[in-house]
């Protein structure tokens, strides 16, 4: 038997016969916690109505002055219908015991007295209460511990500085604070109100991935997972219409359930740093056309590609003539900016598929793919006569520039191609200056 149960609970005794209350009480006093006793049913309800707070359960006799215990009972089920009642009686008869089955007695316990049956009656009609109490306290920590852990979450995804979605293939479920700030709504209700679906706010632009892209997807959350980190780049319009570049990360929560939490971090700043970074790498900073690098980068493929499928691949290489001249005579910024016009000139005369370098500081060189000897010749013819033909600079001053052609041979590498272009040059300027030579 469980007695310890007992140890907490407080208990109305209600018994006329003097003996037996003060031996009983003394009794239970030693069982529960506190006995309140009363020496018939309108004491009992008195003392029931005055201490209802602190009473558990409720020991009666039956047959006493004044108010019987049926009628007590009858009253405290009124006040609380839940206080479990013990009765202790002499009557067994069945027409008594439907009597107190209809008032609501939980247990009964018969006269005279056994204590281990009173007690085992008190027990078997307070646990339930107490079974039922611990259950309700259990529920309530483990309520405010779910809240403690959710509230713990919450403000762990809202201090982050990127853009947090946990969802399934379906619905979204949970987002922090950046997103609402983000798409300007306050719930992720209003948000699905405004929009099926968070990559309608992805554009449409080449180099990302997109609405179009994804819509195509069986699941387009995994799609993206499943992408190289490079490619997870999307591009989103934030409140001033301005275009911003994020990287997605997408990471499974549950392996079983199709949840995940996908993350938003603007990279905007850094990819343009890093497209200033790759253009600065690989372009001159005076003229912006390509440099030595860029080139080295191109040269080699072109070769291999011309040698390969016998594509005729040629090199124009020029020198402005006695450069020196303009720098002396009207200082180097002049000298810059028929640098720059030079560039614009060449730039006007080539195709599409050419490639204009500044290789050193007033030579240039330009690689024709797919044009022989005679075309490029031409290019050079070209662009030499409107060197002659222009009047350069703020100043304008006149300039010439002399050329060095030449065609790949198939024995050729890298620098004996260069090389050859540079003796051709070399014989221009022997020549006397703004012509073309081929080699
Ligand atoms: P040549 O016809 O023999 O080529 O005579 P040149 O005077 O052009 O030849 P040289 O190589 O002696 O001189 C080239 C000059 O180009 C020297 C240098 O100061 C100038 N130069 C090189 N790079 C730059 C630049 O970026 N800006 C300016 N303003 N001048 C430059
Ligand atoms: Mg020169
Ligand atoms: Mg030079």
């Amino acid at each position: 038997m469980n007695k310890e149960i007992l140890q907490d609970i407080s208990v109305l005794y209600v018994e006329d016969e003097n003996d037996v209350r003060e031996f009983t009480s003394k009794l239970l006093g030693s069982l529960v916690k506190k006995v309140y006793s009363a020496e018939n049913g309108l004491v009992g309800l008195e003392t029931f109505e005055k201490h209802q707070d602190q009473i558990d359960l409720i020991v009666s006799d039956i047959n006493m002055p004044k108010m019987d215990g049926l009628e007590m009972c009858t009253r405290i089920k009124k006040i609380n219908d839940l206080i479990p009642i013990v009765i202790t009686s002499a009557h067994n008869n069945p027409n008594f015991l439907k009597k107190a089955i209809d008032v609501g007695v939980n247990t009964y316990a018969m006269k005279p007295i056994d204590l281990y049956q009173l007690v085992e009656s008190m027990i078997k009609a307070i646990e339930p209460i107490i079974l039922k109490r611990k259950l309700e306290q259990l529920n309530i920590s483990l309520e405010t511990r779910v809240e403690q852990e959710i509230q713990k979450i919450k403000s762990i995804l809202d201090a982050q500085d990127n853009i947090v979605i946990v969802t399934n293939n379906e619905t979204i479920t949970n987002v922090n604070k950046k997103f609402l700030d983000f798409f300007e709504v306050n719930s992720i209700d209003e948000f699905t109100e405004k929009t099926d679906n968070i990559y309608d706010f992805f554009q449409e632009e080449y180099g990302f991935v997109t609405r179009t892209l994804l819509i195509k997807q069986d699941c387009w959350i995994k799609y993206i997972k499943n992408l190289p980190e490079v490619d997870r780049v999307v591009k989103i319009k934030n409140k001033n219409n301005e275009e911003r570049v994020f990287t997605v990360n997408i990471d499974n929560y549950d392996n079983k359930i199709d949840y995940f939490v996908i993350s938003l971090t603007d990279v905007t700043e850094l990819k343009e740093k890093s497209n200033l970074l790759e253009y600065q790498a690989s372009h001159d900073s005076l003229t912006g056309l390509n440099n030595r690098n860029k080139f080295k980068e191109l040269f080699g493929k072109e070769i291999r590609r011309g040698i390969r499928y016998k594509n005729d691949l040629s090199l124009v290489l020029f020198d402005l003539d006695l450069f020196k001249n303009i720098n002396d005579t009207h200082g180097h910024q002049i000298g810059d900016e028929v640098l720059k016009d030079i560039s614009q000139i060449v730039l006007a005369s080539v195709r599409e598929h050419d490639t204009v370098v500044r290789w050193g500081g007033e030579e240039f060189l330009i690689l024709l793919p797919e044009t022989d000897l005679e075309g490029a010749r031409n290019v050079a013819e070209k662009i030499r006569e409107a060197i002659e033909n222009k009047k350069i600079s703020s100043l304008d001053l006149s300039i010439t520039a002399s050329f060095g052609v030449s065609v790949l041979k198939l024995e050729d590498e890298e620098d004996s191609f260069i090389a050859r272009v540079d003796d051709a040059l070399y014989e221009a300027k022997n020549q006397g200056r703004n012509k073309v030579i081929t080699m």
